[in-house]
């Protein structure tokens, strides 16, 4: 039975999602199946939660009718992306709630601001320096006396808005050709491998976590997601220990993704949070008890958690444009529907242009090596194909 002292509002309640990407329109799927509303906030009707919403409103976050309108339907938000202006966040956690809170979201949106709170609240991270000048970028250079990277302060994700420096480059010029008022210099980090925790903190403040993911990427966007990872006991201990830290700092509600370098002494490194369920996180639809869209919803709603407790080994394939024949030419699926546990999850893109997200295939196996050879299989496959 739910705790008494936390507030239900399911079902029948409705949640208001802010932003319409993929997130959003898998956290609206989970909310039909669990009998909840959603209205989705988004700039364009073709955004991929649209046709899996309740209702939608498409205006600009900052269109002050769209902010009354959202919280006169909504019993209460969440958002699906962080980079939503910080004021909004304020005014719909005001007018309806909003969890997480504009405090964390607004923390996790802005590398500097997150560097700084992993800094303050002793939780391992990357050496950085923060930059606003030529100058600046001059002194962290030959402080960090080596390969770094240079990553824009705002809308940075995927690998964007972010140069590699080997260390002899110069920094007036480096400086001048980076679009972008405030970065931060991070150290290039020799990792052995990638990973990343899903935790979910509930209305009550308990904390579960999902299996920590190892995550390979492909041109730094992600790529395959292994489940369970292949490490030791310990380090999978740490990185949980490590996400509840982060959420318990931040005074979270919700579910978070916490990324970490794991370096080759064994020893962790926060790369970046994610303040909204996660790419890596995707597997949790077909191989957990709870999904990380259910997960997000019974959070916000104020509902019990469920288990996070991995049923079957599995790999997540990004689907990336690039593997389409054409912008409007998907690959070709049979290979996947031929794989008996093989489930292919579309996002609803109309067109695949570059390396946009398009979606993504889980594949359930004994082991997670013999899942990982099907996922290789089947992008050999499709670069294979002219
Ligand atoms: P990010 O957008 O910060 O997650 O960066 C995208 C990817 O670039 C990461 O997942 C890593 O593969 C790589 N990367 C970013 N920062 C570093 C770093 N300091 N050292 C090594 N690799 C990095």
């Amino acid at each position: 039975m739910p705790t008494p002292s936390i507030p239900i509002h399911a079902p029948h309640c409705v949640v208001g999602v802010i932003g319409g990407g993929q997130l959003g329109r898998m956290l609206a799927l989970a909310a039909r199946r669990m009998g909840v509303r959603t209205v989705i906030w988004t700039g364009g009707l073709e955004a991929p939660a649209v046709e899996c919403a309740d209702e939608v409103i498409d205006l600009p976050f900052d269109d002050p009718a769209a902010l009354k309108d959202f919280c006169s339907r909504v019993t209460v938000a969440t958002v699906e992306f962080e980079n939503i202006p910080c004021h909004t966040l304020e005014a719909v956690a005001k007018c309806t709630g909003l969890h997480p809170s504009p405090h964390a979201i607004c923390i996790c949106q802005n590398r500097e601001r997150e560097k700084n709170f992993l800094r303050e609240n002793n939780i391992p991270h990357t050496r950085y320096a923060v930059i606003a000048n030529a100058a600046d970028l001059a002194a962290a250079m030959q402080d960090l006396d080596g390969p770094s990277v240079l990553k824009t302060a705002d809308f940075g994700y995927d690998g964007k808005g972010q140069v590699k420096l080997e260390g002899s480059e110069d920094p007036a010029e480096i400086w001048a050709a980076f679009d972008a008022p405030r970065a931060v210099l991070e150290a290039w980090v020799p990792f052995e491998k990638e990973l990343s925790v899903m935790a979910v903190r509930g209305a009550d403040g308990l904390t579960v976590t999902f299996d920590p993911a190892e995550n390979r990427h492909r041109h730094r966007i992600l790529d395959v997601s292994i489940i369970p990872a292949r490490i030791s006991p310990a380090v999978a201990l740490e990185a949980a220990a490590i996400a509840r830290r982060v959420a318990e700092a931040l005074d979270y509600r919700g579910i978070l993704g916490v990324e970490f370098f794991l370096k080759t002494d064994g020893t962790l490194l926060v790369n970046e949070i994610a303040p909204r369920p996660h790419n890596s996180g995707h597997h949790t639809l077909d191989a957990c008890v709870t999904s990380q869209f259910e997960q997000q919803l019974r959070a916000v709603i104020g509902l019990p958690l469920g288990s996070t407790r991995l049923l079957n080994p599995v790999v997540m394939l990004n689907l990336l444009g690039d593997f389409w024949q054409d912008e409007t030419t998907p690959p070709d699926w049979l290979p996947v529907f031929a794989d008996s546990e093989a489930s292919l999850h579309l996002y609803g893109k109309r067109r695949a242009i570059g390396r946009r997200k398009m979606g993504h295939v889980n594949f359930l196996g004994t082991t997670a090596d013999a899942a990982l050879a099907r996922a290789e299989a089947m992008k050999a496959y499709w670069h294979s194909k002219p």
